[in-house]
């Protein structure tokens, strides 16, 4: 097996277990979990036994094959060979989302989820460490940035455990993390889209500050005007940033144009 789509297969058992546990910690009370990126089926397996349904995700035709055979016998699991960046998580009811991802395209996945809004009930992850830290940083934080505040618009993040290069095969070059994610009932601004594209305005160089990063898209009389304009991104939480939006989104709309951040 090539390491096309990014396979790296877990080889093991306790970490495999961890992860379903982490997962489904109600045990078989679960009702569904949505399996990204299943393989070979070692995580599927362990996911099996704790969910009452399990809905697998799988790009690759060989892969599809060897699952549909080795798991002919459970009628509680379907198979989808599918593109996940094409796949509406959304579909199949309240379900909790897992998988060991293929790390090369771990941020358009969160976009997945995130675009799930409130069908999803819980995501446990494993990618690159790297990126769990990204993804699970706080304001002040070397690792906080545009990832961080995408997350935790949507969810409460936190790293659950480390994994390391000698738990898969072929090893990964880098070493992994396993992550949580639990959804908030309600986002912390109404119009996400709008708000992440101010997000990642204020993120385009981290080093600079909200004014240099800002000038790019709004008025400079509006980013003068801001009390925290000599700021780094990196320090605002978002509720900070979501109030600096609504000081500079109420303005633009106000002057009638700049239809980007129309709330
Ligand atoms: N879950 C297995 C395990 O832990 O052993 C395999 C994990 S491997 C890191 C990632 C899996 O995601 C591979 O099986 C790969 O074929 C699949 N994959 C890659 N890109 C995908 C995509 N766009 N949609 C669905 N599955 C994908």
């Amino acid at each position: 097996m090539g390491r096309k789509y990014g396979q790296h297969f877990l080889s093991n058992p306790s970490i495999l277990e961890r992860i379903a546990t982490a997962a489904c910690p109600d045990g078989p009370e679960t009702e569904l979990v949505i399996e990204i990126g299943p393989g070979r089926g070692a995580l599927t397996e362990h996911l099996l036994k704790r969910a009452r349904r399990v809905v697998a995700v799988e790009i690759d035709t060989v892969l599809v094959h060897y699952l549909q055979n080795k798991f002919r016998d459970f009628p509680n699991l379907t198979i989808l060979h599918q593109d996940v960046l094409k796949t509406d998580l959304a579909a199949y009811g309240p379900a909790v989302i897992a998988g060991n991802l293929p790390y090369y395209i771990t941020s358009p996945i969160l976009d997945r989820v995130f675009a799930a809004g409130g069908s999803w009930q819980r995501a446990v992850f494993l990618v690159q460490k790297e990126v769990a830290e990204r993804v699970t940083a706080g304001p002040g934080s070397r690792d906080y940035g545009y990832l961080s505040v995408q997350t935790r618009l949507f969810s409460e993040p936190r790293i659950l455990f480390a994994v390391s290069r000698g738990s898969f095969r072929p090893p990964p070059k880098v070493e992994s993390a396993v992550f949580e994610l639990v959804p908030h009932e309600v986002p912390a601004v109404r119009d996400t889209k709008a708000f992440l594209r101010f997000a990642s305005a204020c993120f385009r160089q981290k080093r600079k500050t909200l004014r240099n990063n800002l000038l790019a898209a709004y008025e400079k009389d509006a980013v003068d005007a801001l009390p925290q304009a000599g700021t780094r991104a990196e320090q605002l939480g978002i509720e900070e940033l979501a109030a600096i939006w609504i000081q500079l989104a109420g303005r633009e709309i106000a002057q009638g144009h700049r239809a980007e951040v129309e709330s």
